[in-house]
């Protein structure tokens, strides 16, 4: 508290991220980071434009990026939206395009940075529980709102809802914004983006942060109708014109172009998942379905505090969530097989003592 602060920003209660520890030798599986790297052509474009052009100020709306990504999804590019991070994409979102006379709806189980974001731009919303098997039901949202906002697959629990529920959903809501916020959609699920061409108000937001390994980097887009993009345009254009340095955009061409490193370090994640989840079940963990880069896994009778505290001890961190419902799941976040590995091994060490 400080006496020089707003009573606005007094009051504000910040979203808190996963932590990011300065110790080495950890094994860091709490932040749904790829462990993978990024592509090394990505690398190599950012070494070389890191010159005396920096000088100069970026491209203003990065239109090679958003044709890259618009070729990518058979788009065009005035139904795409860049922005520093999927959370700028989203926080424009919130406030061009969710905030309404009626409240915004998203399950109880989320994104934390959901309810942050309303309260930062004062947006009512009503928290929807999911089911008792965590996944999202489509009758409870079929009500009066002002826009609807989901991740897909969701997090932190994985589990993925069907485009055929999405496209119900569109329907059912002519009058709102959906947005699907797809982080974690190239681990498995099958994209929003296919029913952007038939529904206007749908807006589908992605990142590079986690299958493209670019979260240090800092690179989100939203891909929806030109109208919706165009609101983007109008809150960024009159808050930070240039949310996107030159390396920035660079390295995002340079990944969407290297699309063998990009399907390669997926779909080893994707098969690390499914042995870890076999893994975690014969160590006595439900596991919940995931479509994601981490699962999300309770044990059958030792408490999900004790097991985070006694990995720790072991150099692993986890996340773990003190909140109702889902205080007794860890949330792990696939490493390379050999992170894996030590993970099991010190589950192992833990559980069966
Ligand atoms: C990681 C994550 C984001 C944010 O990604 P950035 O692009 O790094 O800002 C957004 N939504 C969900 C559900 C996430 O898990």
């Amino acid at each position: 508290m400080s006496k020089y602060w707003s009573d606005f920003v007094s009051q504000l209660e910040p979203y808190v991220p996963g932590e990011q520890p300065k110790i080495s030798n950890i094994t860091k599986l709490n932040a749904n980071e790829n462990p993978y790297g990024p592509s090394p052509d990505a690398l190599a474009v950012m070494q070389q434009l890191s010159n005396d052009d920096l000088r100069l100020y970026p491209p203003m709306n990065a239109d090679d990026l958003k044709q890259t990504i618009a070729d990518h999804y058979s788009l065009s590019k005035e139904q795409v939206f860049v922005g520093n991070g999927s959370d700028e994409v989203l926080a424009h979102a919130f406030n061009g395009l969710l905030k309404q006379s009626k409240p915004l709806l998203f399950p109880d189980i989320s994104y934390s940075f959901y309810p942050v974001f309303c309260q930062l731009y004062g947006i009512e919303y009503e928290q929807i529980p999911l089911a008792d098997d965590f996944s999202i039901n489509l009758h409870d949202y079929l009500r009066a709102n002002g826009g609807i906002i989901f991740p897909n697959p969701n997090a932190p629990t994985g589990r993925l809802l069907g485009l055929n529920v999405i496209e119900q959903l569109l329907q059912a809501n002519p009058d709102s914004v959906v947005v699907v916020d797809e982080a974690y959609i190239d681990f498995g699920g099958e994209s929003a983006v296919a029913l952007i061409d038939s529904y206007t108000n749908l807006l589908v937001v992605h990142t590079l942060s986690k299958s493209r390994s670019l979260a240090g980097m800092r690179i989100g887009y939203g891909m929806g109708s030109a109208e919706l993009i165009e609101g983007l345009e109008r809150i960024k254009n009159s808050f930070n014109p240039f949310p996107l340095g030159q390396l920035q955009i660079a390295a995002a061409i340079a990944s969407f172009e290297d699309q063998d490193y990009f399907q390669q370090t997926c779909q080893r994640i994707i098969s690390s998942r499914e042995q870890v989840s076999e893994q975690l079940q014969n160590l006595g963990f439900e596991v919940l379905p995931s479509q994601a880069n981490f699962v999300f896994a309770r044990h059958s009778n030792r408490p999900a505090q004790e097991l985070s505290l006694a990995l720790r001890e072991q150099g692993l961190i986890v996340r773990h969530f003190k909140k109702p419902r889902i205080d007794e799941f860890l949330r792990i976040t696939i490493g390379t097989e050999q992170q894996n590995a030590l993970l099991i091994a010190a589950l192992e060490s833990i559980v069966g003592s």
